[in-house]
């Protein structure tokens, strides 16, 4: 059933994909003696592309590969997919009432929209959700090494942010000393080490070890357990694993900076009270140097994975942009770069 919704859905992505190519293809002595009949058709074409562009932006990530219920951030996504789809190619509305997906939440987070400040430099492109210490779901957490917002309801961060840089890599070994987070308010529950035993997930760093090497306590701090998140085993050894690679080898071999949002968003059930995730994401803004600051060409590398072990190991299949990300989460990511930096990063 998930593998013939997967076939079904990349066929149809081909073939959009294949009319918007024939329509910019058009060779040019077409052009040249073109009738108005003519235009009409390029023009026509081009604008079905436009169209097709725009309905494929406006849906989360995971239309791309395959969704099911577990990868919405909310009812309204997982409605918007279902009127995008009428023959509803995911099953989404299994019960044919013409809703999808039912026991999604309508909101998962209710963001409080004070701006909260902070000077702290893993927030300098900006506070993805306005987390802050007023709502238990959306729990600002500030360490030197990271930034974090934390969901009382769900167990589970939301996102974290943090720069990967010559400054945070050195060569201080991993701690491995998985511990829960005493510093959470009264109230919330504290997520143990061994919450995840015999779960069949993985204890998912956010924040990966291998980013904090300077000192064995930075490494140690990614341990903590509101750092962690049940992630699939394949997922976290295989493509997520190699962008985290990827992402430290720009630094070791180029001398580059990276600034680095992640998160998780959807339910796939629980794991002891920890809530699992559905889906992945991470964006990696890439800048030349600690002092360079992020203009319209710099690059951005987005990705948004099922956290499934059916999943392939080249993370490049993955990516996606930001503007699809801040769709499926509700966040607004680098909201402290300027507009005219912001959108051209965020839509390629
Ligand atoms: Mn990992
Ligand atoms: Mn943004």
């Amino acid at each position: 059933m998930g593998m013939y919704a997967v076939t079904v859905g990349q066929s149809v992505k081909r073939k959009s994909r294949v009319r918007c190519s024939m329509a910019a293809a058009l060779p040019s002595h077409w052009v040249r003696c073109s009738t108005a009949a003519l235009l009409t058709v390029l023009l026509v074409g081009l604008a079905s592309c436009d169209e097709q562009d725009n309905v494929t932006a406006a849906l989360p990530p995971c239309v791309d590969s395959y969704c099911d219920c577990g990868d919405f951030a909310s009812q309204d996504l997982a409605q918007l997919v279902l009127v995008s789809y009428p023959e509803d190619l995911y099953g989404l509305d299994r019960d044919g009432n013409g809703l999808a997906c039912e026991r999604v939440p309508d909101a998962d987070l209710s963001l409080d929209w004070a701006t909260y400040f902070s000077n702290n430099e893993h927030l300098a492109f900006g506070n993805l959700s306005n987390a802050g210490k007023d709502n238990p779901n959306n729990y600002l957490i500030e360490r030197e090494q990271y930034v974090l917002s934390y969901s009382r309801d769900r167990n589970v961060l939301n996102w974290a942010s943090w720069w990967v840089d010559k400054r945070w890599l050195g060569r201080s070994g991993r701690q491995d000393d998985f511990r829960v987070d005493g510093g959470l308010p009264k109230g919330f529950y504290q997520a143990t080490p061994t919450e995840y035993r015999r779960s069949g997930y993985d204890r998912g760093h956010m924040v990966p070890s291998g980013d904090r090497t300077a000192s064995p306590r930075d490494n140690s701090l990614t341990f903590l357990m509101t750092n962690i998140f049940p992630q699939a085993d394949e997922n976290n050894r295989g493509p997520w694993r190699s962008l985290e690679e990827y992402g430290r080898d720009l630094v070791y071999q180029q001398g580059k900076s990276l600034y680095v949002m992640a998160g998780v968003y959807g339910n796939k059930g629980k794991v002891g009270r920890v809530t699992v995730p559905g889906r992945v994401w991470k964006v990696m803004v890439v800048l030349d140097d600690l002092e360079s600051s992020p203009n319209r060409r710099t690059e951005v590398i987005a990705v948004d994975m099922p956290n499934s072990d059916r999943i392939e190991d080249n993370w490049q299949l993955y990516r996606t942009t930001v503007d699809r990300i801040e769709i499926a989460t509700g966040y607004d990511l680098l909201s402290e770069l300027p507009v005219d930096v912001q959108a051209p990063i965020e839509s390629r």
